[in-house]
């Protein structure tokens, strides 16, 4: 056996690059460090600690046989948790942003290093504790209440994460991952109340972008001449789980997850984030979850980003344009975790809800609020 090689933590590890003495280490584990930097305000920098013009170290952990991936900072430790106790979720609703670092965002969040993207109701702002590199940043809507909002409001989260995409693209043309993501209050992941999501994009690929990638090749081989999104659609069509609205390349659907990975999984699948016929889909299946069937809290995310020069990178996308997940995190006021070992190593989840019962609030909310085509 070669000789053992003891770091005393990942980020030595990553540094030390001494790995490549061990076949058996460098066949399974990719170790990467990259840096992640923003701009903070003298007031930010006091309370937090941090430099002003920012730099963090982000480490990142991959297995290349399982895919599963774990990011490391340091920094996060600093990180503060607005939830601190579980009457603060009420305490936050009903104090209409007074305290609230997101509605302050001017002087409260710090700016990515290419600025802020900025529209009448959303705006960007770059993460203080990055899990990402090289570039981590948060999307917020500029009112307080993280489930009301409006399809305008919603179409400007979507425009303005979509040019801060195209802007840390350009800043960083050879980092190729982008990804969205939306945890919507502290259930499903959140340490603020304000409805906001996040946007990165990264040196390595996601895991589910590698795992789509994976099963979309492997489909092809297995069945030849056809294509696994399609055939996905097309299996919850035929059993009457699926809604479309346009057409050709504004071609957008809504399905029910025949097999969700957490209760009430609904699927958008769209052109681009700024398509508007993309975006009425997406506005139908968040307000079906939350207004018909009651969802206070999810998580949402969005796979298939292009960044500006993902012409150049060489692994073809698993399916055309961009495909949206969300899914309920259960009972905002329940103690119990929706997340446990059978999640969290099983790979399986439990269906609460029959997805039957979700498309008929799908078509509840496409009869009351029909979309853009
Ligand atoms: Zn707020």
């Amino acid at each position: 056996m070669a000789s053992s090689l003891a770091a005393s933590s990942v980020f030595e590890l990553a540094r030390s690059q001494q790995t490549g003495s061990c076949q058996a280490f460098d066949n399974i584990f990719r170790v990467q460090a990259g840096q992640a930097a923003c701009q903070v305000n003298s007031d930010l920098s006091k309370r937090f600690g941090l430099a002003e013009q920012n730099i963090q170290t982000v480490v990142s952990v991959t297995n290349k046989v399982s895919l599963q991936q774990t990011w490391f900072n340091a920094v996060r430790k600093n990180k503060p948790q607005t939830f601190k106790a579980m009457d603060q979720q009420s305490h936050d609703a009903t104090a209409a942003g007074k305290n609230c670092d997101f509605c302050a965002w001017e002087h409260s969040t710090a700016d990515d290093h290419f600025g802020r993207v900025e529209s009448q109701h959303a705006v960007t702002a770059s993460n203080l504790f990055k899990y990402c590199e090289p570039c981590h940043g948060l999307v917020l809507f500029k009112h307080h209440d993280p489930l009301a909002f409006s399809q305008q409001q919603l179409g400007e989260l979507l425009d303005v994460s979509d040019t801060w995409v195209q802007r840390a693209g350009h800043a960083h043309p050879h980092a190729h991952h982008p990804f969205f993501l939306w945890n919507c209050l502290h259930r499903a992941g959140a340490s603020q109340y304000h409805g906001h999501a996040q946007v990165m994009l990264s040196s390595v690929p996601f895991p589910a972008e590698l795992q789509a990638q994976q099963a979309a090749a492997a489909y092809q081989q297995a069945y030849p001449g056809r294509a696994l999104h399609e055939d996905i659609l097309t299996a919850h069509k035929h059993v009457g789980l699926l809604r479309q609205s346009g057409h050709d390349s504004s071609r957008s659907c809504i399905y029910a997850n025949v097999s969700p990975a957490k209760d009430m999984e609904l699927v958008v699948t769209g052109q681009k984030l700024a398509c508007k016929t993309f975006q009425s889909m997406m506005f139908a299946a968040l307000r079906a979850l939350i207004d018909h069937l009651g969802v206070a809290t999810f998580n949402a995310a969005i796979l298939g980003i292009r960044p500006p020069y993902s012409q150049s990178h060489p692994q073809s996308p698993p399916f055309p344009g961009v495909q949206a997940r969300i899914a309920s995190r259960g009972n905002l006021s329940s103690k119990a975790s929706d997340y446990g070992g059978l999640e969290v190593f099983g790979g399986a989840s439990i269906g609460h809800t029959d997805p039957f019962d979700v498309i008929a609030a799908v078509d509840q909310q496409l009869a009351a609020f029909p979309p853009n085509k």
